[in-house]
């Protein structure tokens, strides 16, 4: 197996610490994707920036197949404030890679490099660097703007850290392994009145307060129990005063599925829902629907192509071969709807051990020793399915 050479695992462990030193917020990811750009433009990839916003893509031809084959990184931060006291802690209060984003986004530079320098491959290698991840769908805003048509790619794979599993282990997941995530806003209007006197109002509160109990025999009565599910309210605000019927209620909630099916199952049954309680209330419901990132499907045989891979460099004890379902949520979900691919995570850290903080903690950091095995895999897994004899 091609492996990083010392100086450049520090070349790319120094690249890891600057780009979280310096941390931007979805879209504004200008500096690392100026980064990113200058980095692959040096090394002989043909640079287009300005993708969704600030989206870069690096594409490298080799040899004469027509063979296309994408890799995709993330590069936004979170508004976090940073606790981990390490030298390479961000400059910028209020916001860190609490992700590993920018881990993602050099272990894809160290693969870029060496695949410039001494790969062996033949077709063509799109390095997909994508903005806003965390919440503001980058992926599809790429999309939107044409990276697939003009950058078509057979097969696509992505790689994400996950704290809890041992350090630099390859979790492979064949079928639904990201939850779709959606969001809605209920509002409901009822009669206002005095707190002496409810038979001259319409209560949205009390309206408010069946619908929260309602909505949880979504999932423990309409959703298949053997099928992930979430439904959550997290805000309820209505009424001021102990003497004052409010006028409204609104309810925030946010739901999780691992099926397409589930998910568009859940929506509709919540509309009929709200729309029957508060109707036997005799209030009236008005829900704001916000579609939020798909499920994450891994295609089955482009996971057996990765996994393939990875058991052919990888020691056994650093392959997890079917990882668990997971109710984050990802936009590269958007990506897998349109081009068959996988989704794989690398650990950084099991429990008790370095990197075992979670994401989007403020004491999480981006485990450095992932560079080296991190870059190994992308590397096989270019040279393997872009091999030059196939
Ligand atoms: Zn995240
Ligand atoms: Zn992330």
């Amino acid at each position: 197996m091609d492996r990083l050479s010392d100086a450049a695992v520090e070349q790319f462990i120094a690249v890891r610490r600057d780009i979280h030193r310096h941390p931007e917020l979805a879209f504004n990811e200008r500096r690392t994707a100026a980064l990113v750009a200058a980095q692959l433009g040096a090394w002989g990839y043909t640079v287009t920036t300005g993708l969704g916003g600030t989206g870069v893509v690096g594409q490298l031809k080799r040899g004469t197949s027509n063979r296309t084959l994408g890799l995709r990184a993330d590069m936004d931060a979170l508004p976090i404030a940073e606790a981990t006291g390490a030298a390479w802690a961000s400059c910028t209060h209020g916001v860190m890679h609490a992700c590993g984003h920018d881990g993602h986004t050099a272990m894809l530079l160290a693969a870029a490099q060496h695949l410039a320098t001494q790969g062996r491959f033949d077709g063509t290698l799109n390095l997909i660097f994508q903005p806003a991840e965390e919440g503001g769908g980058g992926a599809l805003k790429m999309m939107e703007d044409g990276l697939f048509e003009r950058f078509p790619c057979e097969a696509i794979f992505a790689m994400h850290n996950m704290p809890g599993f041992p350090q630099g282990q390859l979790v492979f997941r064949s079928g639904p392994t990201m939850a779709s995530s959606d969001y809605a806003t209920v509002t409901l209007h009822g009669v206002g009145g005095h707190g002496a006197m409810p038979h001259k109002a319409a209560d949205p509160l009390v309206a408010a307060a069946s619908i929260v109990m309602a909505l949880q025999t979504i999932v423990s009565r309409n959703v298949d129990p053997m099928q992930p599910a979430v439904v959550t309210v997290g805000a309820l605000h209505a009424g001021e005063a102990n003497n004052v019927i409010p006028a409204t209620a609104r309810l925030e909630i946010s739901l999780r599925a691992l099926d397409p099916q589930v998910r568009r199952d859940m929506e509709r049954r919540i509309h009929e829902l709200i729309a029957l309680q508060a109707q036997s209330f005799g209030v009236r419901a008005e829900i704001a629907w916000r579609p939020g990132y798909a499920v994450l499907v891994n295609d089955p045989q482009q996971t057996a192509r990765a996994l393939a891979v990875a058991r052919k460099h990888f020691p056994a004890d650093q392959i997890n071969p079917q990882g668990p379902m997971l109710t984050g949520s990802e936009d590269f979900a958007f990506m897998l709807e349109r081009v068959p691919g996988s989704y794989l995570f690398i650990g950084n850290g099991a429990d008790g051990e370095p990197g075992a903080c979670m994401v989007h903690n403020p004491a999480y950091d981006f485990n450095d020793l992932n560079i080296a095995p991190g870059a190994a895999y992308w590397i096989a897994l270019v040279q393997d399915l872009l091999s030059p004899n196939p």
